[in-house]
């Protein structure tokens, strides 16, 4: 899965899941505009929410994020590759890293 469709079905999902009726979601919001403890409640939500058959199994996770924690790539918990949340897209057992390294 190329990079752009990878990080487009995870927006997608992401957007979804802040969208479902009783958690409203403001779409036009800066970072600095929105409750930042809200926000990363909601990624790992989000996370937890993952359908089994989506969801990386927890040492596929575990060994993800131990190599991005070694990646310059990382940043505040974001991938600079993608702009991703690294705890998002390696949760998701399609996903893979969009280095040019390729760390999994
Ligand atoms: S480039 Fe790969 S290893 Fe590095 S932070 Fe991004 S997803 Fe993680």
């Amino acid at each position: 899965m190329d990079i752009c469709r990878s990080r487009c079905l995870a927006a997608a999902s992401f957007r979804s899941l802040l969208n479902k009726p009783g958690k409203p979601f403001c779409r036009r919001c800066l970072l600095s505009e929105m409750d930042q403890e809200q926000y990363f409640a909601s990624i790992y939500e989000y996370i937890s929410l993952l359908p089994p058959e989506q969801k990386a199994d927890e040492e596929t996770y575990q060994r993800r994020l131990q190599l991005c924690k070694t990646c310059d790539e990382l940043a505040d918990g974001m991938c600079r590759k993608c702009g991703c949340f690294v705890e998002a897209r390696a949760a998701r057992v399609n996903s893979d890293c969009p280095g040019e390294e390729k760390k999994w």
